[in-house]
């Protein structure tokens, strides 16, 4: 894809953590409760209550910001930011001040070969990273609105991301990197639907080599990934057939509809809010000392960037290909049990990426209820490279029986009758019996037509049942033609 225009997005996530009390009071974190049943005076902000820090918060935003090398400030403090809404019962929401707990960092993604210029991981900065407060939530019908409490004082954290993604791929993937890091720290359980993980799109488009950025749109609550790559590609097009009419966008904020697969104005962008900003008197400043960032970046557990480098270096994968692999626990693990039984990474990750991953797809659930063992796929491709079975043999009736429950490969192979032919004298006859069948075909490929040896190695192969070995049958007719 060749283009004269330019894509800036920066992405802005709120990740709700996993912590089993809410932010500043003893109330469960838990979704789903009955309304307004998880509420206290202070997360309701009766007067004369006061807020305690909850430290488990403080640990899992310190967790995250180690894991993407950033900056941990020793030394930040907790602020009101006032605004009206009902579901907000303080009148403001206590987030951090102009210092947040977690500055800088990055995090790497897999950069989309369309905009840049090799392919492989690129590093996406990450602005900063604070914790808050989330608000209640409001459900508005006819002719009311209702307000459930229950999520008002569940601790964010909200993950500034910089605007460096330079296509709706590239946001998705990093959403996608964000996401697996943020769950296998452990600090939030990611489930998109019931809003633990949500995110706002800022996106712009410039021509090619102006340096100001074009006018920004933001889109708000983009709540699974296939939204948030739907909306950029909607809205990237939309800014360039306007600026290519001439026309400039209008800064403003957009809803995704999702059943139309449109965006949508929500409110244009006046002169910012002014929240009144002022630090909260009624929390201590937030100190972090060394001993407690040396406890945590102990207890981490093995990310995925290290995961996915672990990939590459050891099995001689691509980023592509390790990134593909790593995407999920249990699959990364089959992978390594059935690369080290066959000694054939290459393979074990064609057959994972393929054939194994069409038939999860196809049949739903994943690499465990797939029902074939890691031993089995090992064995299945072994026996590929003994050249006891040819790949497509393999692909075509070993693998569905695999599948069907028809026992191991060995024994697929012996019932069925599906050892390979690799006899020259047997391949040979075969070879004579369609070269005679075919003398037309066998005088034009003498002349010059080479398309035709093609058709000739298949009419073997379909005579053969499929089970001659393509090599020799490649070999007796290099030595006939
Ligand atoms: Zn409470």
């Amino acid at each position: 894809m060749h283009s004269d225009y330019e894509t800036i997005i920066g992405l802005e996530v709120h990740a709700q953590l996993s912590t089993r009390s809410k932010m500043f009071c003893a109330c469960a974190n838990k979704y789903g409760a009955e309304p307004n049943t998880l509420i206290c005076p202070i997360c309701l902000g009766m007067p004369g209550t006061l807020p305690t820090l909850n430290a488990r918060a403080v640990d899992m935003a310190i967790a995250f910001g180690l894991a993407v090398n950033a900056v941990i400030q020793k030394k930040s403090r907790f602020y009101r930011k006032q605004y009206f809404y009902p579901d907000l019962p303080k009148g403001y929401q206590i987030t951090q001040g102009p210092v947040a707990v977690v500055e800088g960092g990055s995090l790497e993604i897999l950069g989309d070969p369309a905009v840049r210029s090799s392919e492989g991981n690129i590093q996406i900065g990450i602005e900063r990273a604070h914790l808050e407060e989330d608000s209640g939530k409001s459900t508005h019908e006819a002719k009311r609105s209702l307000v459930d409490l229950n999520r008002a004082g569940v601790p964010l954290l909200e993950i500034v991301g910089r605007p460096e993604l330079r296509s709706p791929t590239e946001a998705y993937n990093y959403l996608k990197a964000l996401h697996r890091l943020l769950t296998a720290l452990d600090i939030c359980d990611g489930n998109m639907e019931e809003g633990s993980f949500r995110c706002d799109a800022n996106v712009s488009v410039r021509p090619k080599g102006q340096e100001a950025f074009g006018v920004r749109v933001e889109i708000k609550n983009l709540n699974s990934f296939r939204y948030v790559r739907q909306a950029l590609e909607y809205e990237v097009k939309r800014h360039t057939e306007l600026l290519k009419a001439g026309s400039t966008p209008i800064q403003e904020t957009r809803g995704w509809d999702t059943d139309k697969g449109e965006s949508r104005i929500q409110r244009e962008k006046a002169e910012a809010m002014d929240y009144r900003y002022f630090p909260e008197p009624d929390l201590p400043p937030l100190e972090i000392s060394q001993t407690e960032l040396e406890t945590i970046r102990l207890s981490m557990p093995e990310l995925p960037s290290a995961h996915k480098k672990r990939f590459t270096d050891s099995y001689g994968l691509t980023d592509y290909e390790a990134e593909m692999l790593t995407q999920d626990r249990a699959f990364a693990d089959y992978f390594e049990s059935v690369a080290k039984l066959c000694n054939n990474p290459k393979q074990t990750c064609n057959w994972m990426l393929g054939e194994l991953s069409r038939a999860i797809n196809e049949r739903g659930g994943n690499i465990k209820t797939l029902g074939v063992s890691a031993e089995y796929l090992a064995e299945l491709i072994s026996h590929v490279d003994n050249k006891t079975v040819n790949l497509n043999t393999a692909k075509e009736a070993i693998f569905p029986a695999l599948l069907a429950g028809e026992g191991g490969p060995r024994e697929v192979i012996e019932k069925r009758g599906l050892a390979q032919i690799s006899d020259t004298g047997a391949v040979e006859a075969i070879v004579d019996s369609v070269l005679t069948a075919h003398p037309t075909q066998v005088s034009e490929l003498r002349a010059g037509n080479t398309k035709l040896r093609g058709f000739l190695v298949g009419q073997v192969m379909k005579a053969g049942k499929g089970k001659v070995n393509p090599q020799i049958v490649n070999e007796i007719l290099d030595r006939k033609l």
